[in-house]
């Protein structure tokens, strides 16, 4: 049975609303705002970005980075793990025969779609080879679909990521004790930390230490035999 069409009638135009003054009290009230943003930059919640940048968190899931050993060859062992757990689909990996038969596999090809990813960070944990990383980088931006595709020269880890001015390791298995997590700050950057960052992390370290643990139990003295 066909529903019952319901017309709404419009409601009654008054004279304010066919002067359109309802559209004047909001551009009064955008007008006001500005003025006050320009007069107290303080209370602004916005930064003046890039001059000024955000303190992210040291587990901030931003570009990826391919690990390497002491020689410089990559740790990836091209095992497919990570393509296996990626939710997007957007890892593609080629595996070739090392050189060196200690390490059997490596990957001839390794790219990341990161136009695809979702940076959720499932490669990272999936890996067994602490492999890949991901950094606090996210000034992604590409002119065409191709260049988002990374494959291993821009992948693997350079000096630049973790200089001081360069945007840190982020997103990865093992946060360590470094001397700056002790100290509660996030690992050197070169980014600007807010004042509220270092109030939280300075609240953390006035936390009082966990209480110590009791003795273990002696053990049951031995039965007679
Ligand atoms: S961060 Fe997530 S979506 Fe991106 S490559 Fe890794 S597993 Fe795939
Ligand atoms: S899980 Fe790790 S070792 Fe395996 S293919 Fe991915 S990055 Fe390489």
């Amino acid at each position: 049975m066909p529903g019952k069409v319901v017309i709404l009638e419009p409601p009654a135009e008054t004279l304010a609303v066919r002067l359109y003054l309802p559209l004047l009290a909001g551009m009064a009230l955008t007008f006001r705002k500005f003025v006050a943003n320009v007069l107290s930059r303080k209370a602004r919640p916005t930064i003046e970005y890039p001059e000024e940048r955000r303190g992210y968190s040291d587990r901030f899931r931003g570009r990826h980075i391919l690990k390497t050993r002491e020689d410089g060859t990559l740790k990836c062992v091209a095992c497919y793990m990570c393509a296996t757990a990626c939710p997007a689909d957007c890892i593609h990996i080629e595996a070739g025969e090392h050189p060196n038969l200690a390490y059997e596999k490596y990957p001839t090809v390794f790219e990341i779609d990161l136009l695809r990813c979702v940076m959720c960070g499932f490669c990272v944990d999936a890996c067994p080879k602490d492999a890949i990383w991901m950094t606090r980088d996210y000034e992604l931006s590409y002119f065409s679909r191709k260049d988002a595709v990374y494959g291993i020269p821009e992948l693997t880890e350079k000096p630049s990521d973790t200089a001081p001015d360069g945007p840190g390791y982020g997103y990865r298995p093992y946060y360590g004790e470094s001397p700056a997590r002790k100290a509660g700050q996030f690992e050197p950057s070169g980014l600007a930390v807010l004042p509220m960052t270092l109030a939280r992390n300075a609240a953390i370290n006035r936390m009082p230490p966990p209480p110590p643990k009791p003795p273990a139990p002696a053990p049951a003295p031995a039965k007679p035999a």
